[in-house]
């Protein structure tokens, strides 16, 4: 085997050894499935993810094992070989087995060969050879097996030259592109995504395939497609993935709305920015403050209503007027139609992308105290969050701007604690209730028990009266008598 060196993402040189390979194979699960696979006398081989994994330096969760033979008749023998510490589950009708011991998590199968039709990406299975098992695999650099057979323990068997691709940082399907898409389109997602999470390439023929076959992706589930898209997103600069999406023509099908930021449009002279370039700008800033896939999605979704607001006004140019307040009310829809969960995951993003104007409004005039403990109202405890997306939406190519409107959030951030030590209004809950209301002046559920819940409220965030019960009782009763309310207690 060779020693090989390559430069991965940001360019730092990896070498790795035949020792070091055989490292990751050393712990005590490959051993007992080697001896478990000689005494029933099939061949054995890590695949797939794990093995370029190992030479990318990455963690990697999950093994495979692929047995030229029976999966399951040999997770059967390496759960008894190890004993009490093992955990077996057979799924017979997929023809696979987990094996579970420790932190390691092994997943078997047999050999197969795989053919499809036309209309699933559910292929016909049959027993086959390890090379069938490779042809069927997507990437060359997920094909790569280490064999854990005694004699060859640790030999690498790289049919399609995964690791010249791994040095070259290259996503290539092993064989014919339009053939791998087209059996299985899930396939292109994949290959953006990793080529998002490894700062890889997509060979030329591979990415001319996708843009072919693009019209496949019809039959993959939302679920699955969103499940990329989260990876992406998640990944080191996701931009990589959208950009990719965009070019290949897969994101006008599946994500519409953002497809639908793109371009710029000039009158009068008077352009406005490419809503999509700055878009993709604002989640890989905030990606580096922030590992929060629904605050990422907050960033993606920010200006999703600026095509939808957008006007030309001959004395303000272009406008996106209440851009944030109709992008609240498409993420429901969103959310629906691309299986994304409609709980409380969507109520946040739909806060941040309500709210991601406020901070800056702030900034353009004074920073009173009642605006920021508003603003600490309506955010609550994701305010630190707000302030991240806001700060990541800071695009500009001046400088000057860009430092102005930083120093800006520099001065809420700092009023904000001290508003939030002094005031606690954060996730505020008025200090009279409505049944207090109702009890005093004898009133049902009505009209003057929301106006004066209202009231106090508006109070201790004007800073009117501070944030305390007897102050506000005194408030309400004072407000009642000019609403000619009696106290009947
Ligand atoms: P990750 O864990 O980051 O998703 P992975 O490569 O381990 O990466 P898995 O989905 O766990 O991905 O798949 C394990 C292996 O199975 C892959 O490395 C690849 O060889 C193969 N594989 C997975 N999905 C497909 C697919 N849709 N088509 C062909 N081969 C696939």
């Amino acid at each position: 085997m060779r020693t090989f060196a390559f430069s991965f993402s940001d360019c730092f040189l990896m070498y790795i050894s035949e020792e070091e390979i055989l490292d990751h194979i050393s712990a005590e699960p490959f051993r007992l499935i080697s001896d478990a696979a000689d005494e029933l006398g099939v061949e054995a081989y890590v695949i797939g993810g794990y093995v370029r994994d190992i030479f990318l330096n990455r963690p990697s969760e999950d093994i495979d094992v692929v047995a030229v033979g029976s999966g399951i008749e040999l997770a059967r023998r390496v759960a008894k070989k190890l004993g009490k510490k093992a955990c077996l589950s057979v799924f017979k009708n997929f023809g696979t087995a987990q094996v579970k011991a420790g932190d390691l998590e092994l997943e078997f199968v047999g050999a197969r060969k795989e053919s499809y039709s036309h209309d699933s990406r559910k292929p016909v299975v049959e027993d086959g050879t390890l090379e069938d098992d490779q042809n069927r695999r997507d990437f060359t650099i997920n094909a790569l097996a280490l064999c854990l057979n005694k004699e060859r323990y640790g030999e690498l068997v790289d049919p399609f030259g995964g690791l010249d691709d791994l040095e070259e940082l290259t996503i290539r399907t092993p064989l014919d592109p339009d053939i791998t898409f087209s059996d299985d389109p899930l396939r292109m997602m994949r290959a953006i995504r990793f080529a998002t999470q490894l700062g890889f390439f997509i060979d030329p023929d591979t990415f001319d395939a996708i843009v072919r076959n693009r019209k496949r992706i019809a039959i993959i589930s939302k679920e699955r497609i969103v499940d990329e898209l989260n990876k992406m997103i998640l990944s080191p600069k996701p931009s990589i993935g959208f950009d990719l999406l965009d070019k290949s023509g897969l994101l006008a099908l599946i994500f519409p709305e953002l497809s639908a930021l793109k371009g710029v449009e000039t009158k009068e002279g008077i352009g406005h920015k490419d809503n999509f370039a700055h878009t993709l700008m604002v989640l890989d800033r905030l990606s580096r403050t922030s590992d929060n896939l629904w605050l990422r999605w907050s960033a993606l979704l920010h200006d999703i209503a600026k095509p939808a607001t957008k006007r030309f006004d001959p004395r303000l140019g272009w406008t996106f007027h209440n851009h944030n307040f109709i992008g609240e009310k498409m993420i429901p829809g969103i959310f629906r139609r691309m299986k994304l969960p409609m709980n409380e995951k969507m109520k946040y993003v739909q806060k941040m992308v309500s709210l991601h104007m406020r901070p800056i409004a702030l900034s353009d005039d004074e920073v009173t105290d009642s605006a920021i403990r508003r603003l600490l109202f309506d955010a609550g405890d994701d305010v630190d969050d707000l302030m991240k997306l806001c700060e990541a939406d800071i695009t500009s190519k001046n400088p000057d701007k860009v430092r102005r409107f930083l120093e800006n959030f520099r001065k809420v951030r700092e009023k904000l604690a001290i508003i939030e030590e002094k005031d606690r209004v954060r996730n505020f809950q008025p200090p009279v209730s409505g049944e207090e209301i109702m009890r005093v002046f004898g009133l049902p559920p009505s009209k003057p028990v929301g106006v004066l819940k209202e009231a106090i409220k508006n109070a201790i965030l004007d800073g009117v009266i501070p944030n305390e019960y007897e102050a506000a009782r005194r408030f309400m009763l004072q407000r009642a008598e000019e609403m000619g309310l009696k106290p009947v207690e």
